[in-house]
């Protein structure tokens, strides 16, 4: 720990970096696939590009408007009328934000006074905890087990509390792979109406779906008063460094959501903002269903290979993630086995421990599946290879 005129805040001790992140760093060093963390290895639309390079020329290159550049807002209100009926207006109810990360953030330093509860679903993706963290905030755990991970609204009931404010609600599921499905949907709209709390929910994941479709929690009867709709462009649009995210909020929140993002970040990058707009403007429907079908047969790819390879998991529902128990290979714990099939193995994932705050992710790993057939294929190999090593007691050959 470090003393003196430099120590860390305290708000800073409670969590530690992030561990995706911390992956892909060891997948570089040591040269692995890296299926660690979720950013796709393929372009992203062409037209997309175009669109960006084109407003640069343009001269866009000075702040936008700071809760987005009204064509966007404007974009994203027509999106969600189209899609889901739902009903928003861009001058008031959106904000676009540097990436769903950003979003989050500042929905959680808007909402949450210190010692105010939120409620974690149990895997959860890691930055919700440290989010919590920063806002001083309390996260409570609900845990969803394996291998259906059902959220059951009488269990939500009873990690409630009088300070729990809000929860967060992650469908399609990182890491999971889980859409919760109406009747757990309906569940948690009616615990949130009886009880009073706001529904923060990450929507990143909602073009990828490989059944059904995705109704967002804020078309819930009484929904649309007490839900934060949080979403972006990164994973429909394999951008994820463009840092492009978007809350969409009742007007008596957002206000307070527009100031915090305005003084954490300004704004997102407006020539981005521009060709996100753009992009929509003149989306082709047949886009959306050529990633799914992509992101689908990447899936498939992967299942199989981990089932052979001697894992076991499930079949996603929607994002691009598998969830996979080694036990079957390997006793270690999730890290000692995560590091060692990055430097033996050559194929980078995530320790399960990171996505939950209990013991029960020691023997999980996670994979991510958004990347070239080619890749997976080439990590598919390698995870067979480290697997047959590991049962015959050998070195990989
Ligand atoms: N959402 C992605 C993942 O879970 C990327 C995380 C990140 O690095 N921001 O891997």
């Amino acid at each position: 720990m470090i003393d003196g005129p430099l120590r860390p805040a305290q708000r800073t001790q409670d969590f530690t970096e992030s561990v995706i992140r911390e992956m892909t760093r060891v997948a570089r060093e040591v040269g692995a696939v890296n299926l660690a963390q979720g950013f796709p290895d393929f372009p992203a639309p062409h037209g997309m590009k175009e669109a960006a390079v084109q407003a640069i020329r343009n001269d866009l290159n000075q702040y936008g408007v700071t809760w987005g550049v009204p064509a966007l807002r404007q974009e994203l209100s027509r999106w969600y009328e189209r899609r889901y009926g739902m009903e928003v207006d861009p001058d008031r109810d959106v904000t676009i934000t540097c990436g769903a990360t950003e979003a989050m953030a500042a929905v959680f330093l808007a909402l949450l006074n210190p010692d105010d509860e939120v409620v974690v679903l149990e895997p959860f993706y890691e930055n919700y905890a440290p989010d919590a963290l920063l806002a001083g905030a309390q996260a409570r755990f609900l845990t969803l087990d394996p291998p259906d991970y059902r959220l059951d609204p009488e269990a939500l009931e009873a990690v409630i509390t009088p300070r729990t404010r809000a929860l967060v609600l992650n469908t399609p599921n990182n890491p999971t792979g889980r859409v919760f499905d109406e009747e757990e949907m309906a569940g948690v709209a009616r615990v949130a109406r009886d009880r009073d709390l706001v529904v923060i929910t990450d929507e990143i994941y909602e073009c990828i779906l490989y059944q059904g479709s995705h109704r967002p929690m804020a078309t819930y009867p009484g929904m649309e008063d007490r839900t934060i709709t949080i979403s972006g462009a990164s994973k429909t649009f394999a951008v994820t460094g463009w840092r492009l995210g978007s809350v969409v909020a009742p007007p008596a929140i957002t206000g307070a959501i527009r100031k915090v993002h305005d003084f954490l970040t300004v704004g997102a990058p407006a020539p981005l903002q521009q060709a996100w707009a753009d992009t929509l403007a003149t989306l082709d429907p047949a886009y959306l269903n050529e990633l799914v079908d992509g992101y689908r047969a990447r899936r498939d790819l992967m299942i199989l290979g981990l089932r052979e390879a001697g894992f076991r998991c499930g079949t996603p529902e929607g994002a691009y993630y598998l969830l996979a128990d080694f036990s079957a290979i390997s006793r270690e714990d999730d890290t000692t086995f995560a590091h060692r099939l990055a430097r033996e193995g050559g194929v980078a994932a995530v320790p399960g421990s990171s996505f939950f705050q209990s013991d029960k992710g020691n023997h999980l790993i996670r994979f991510t599946f958004c990347k070239e057939l080619a890749t997976l294929e080439e990590a598919v190999d390698r995870l067979t290879r480290f697997a047959q090593a590991e049962s015959s007691g050998g070195e990989v050959s």
